[in-house]
């Protein structure tokens, strides 16, 4: 049995992006735990969700361990930053957020959370955190730091791929598939011009790791569907049909730093492999 630690960056992150990964991990005996640097306080609320005066950071808090059950998680921590908001708003200068954090005092609280585990694999993002987000990019940085100087062996970055997704959105344009969902062919073309211009994602060339999730996407689309202050039931996420849903999702993407994939060779698919 393994120990596996995911770090994200807010509630949902870990749904969205490794829920698949996290659900079939936990289900294969291995004991799955989860760390977010923040509550999304800065999330954007889908309107009519919360109560009169009730904080995002904590309807948040609540949805993340709700997600984080279904998923099979042992042990859920939050490192304790605020949220930092989008890339360049005024939130990013707040103290008190992760972007604003220092690496090296975030990677020692990392560190004192996990003291009393023994982690085998530990998930970050990418460089560029995914989609450039500073939160995203800071729990690459902070988890990267900390990995090194605890030893943990086995680091992968979750990313996207940008060339499967690009592949996904205009086949769905092409077919059609795409009209019909409220607002989502003006999304869809943002995700395909970012996908041509680099700017979020890795191209597939530079993924190492492909995990099949198609055994556990019901879980992830339920994990998806508890974080309804971010997530709305209309939205692109619980509404496409179960077919294109395990398209666009049933493969989760990951990067070995140290080992790159050789031209043609077949993705790994087992992370906590050397
Ligand atoms: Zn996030």
């Amino acid at each position: 049995m393994a120990t596996a630690v995911f770090f994200h960056a807010h509630p949902d992150d870990e749904s969205l992006s490794t829920a698949g990964t996290m659900a079939l991990l936990a289900e294969a005996g291995h004991r799955v735990v989860l760390v977010v640097a923040t509550r999304g306080e800065e999330g954007e609320v889908v309107p009519g969700v919360l109560a009169d005066g009730e904080a995002l950071g904590d309807r948040r808090t609540t949805e993340l361990h709700t997600a984080a059950d279904l998923l099979g998680t042992a042990r859920v921590e939050f490192l304790g930053y605020r949220d930092s908001g989008m890339a360049d708003s005024p939130t990013n200068n707040n103290p008190d957020c992760f972007w604003q954090a220092d690496v090296d005092r975030a990677a020692d609280r990392l560190g004192a959370i996990l003291s009393n585990e023994q982690p085998d694999l530990l998930v970050v993002y990418d460089r560029n955190g995914g989609y450039g987000h500073p939160d995203h990019i800071q729990v690459h940085r902070v988890g990267t730091r900390w990995a090194a100087a605890a030893g943990v062996g086995t680091v992968r970055w979750v990313t996207l791929n940008r060339d499967a997704i690009r592949e996904t959105i205009e086949s769905a344009i092409a077919s059609g598939a795409a009209d019909g969902l409220a607002g989502i062919g003006e999304d869809l073309e943002e995700r395909r011009r970012r996908a041509e211009e680099g700017s979020f994602g890795s191209a597939a060339a530079d993924i190492t790791h492909a995990v099949a999730v198609g055994p556990f996407l019901d879980r992830k689309r339920a994990a998806i569907a508890t974080h309804a202050s971010q997530i709305p039931a209309d939205s692109f996420f619980l509404s496409i049909p179960a077919e294109q849903f395990a398209r666009a999702f049933g493969t989760e993407w990951f990067i070995d730093p140290e080992s790159p994939r050789r031209p043609g060779a077949p993705f790994r698919t087992d992370l906590l492999a050397h």
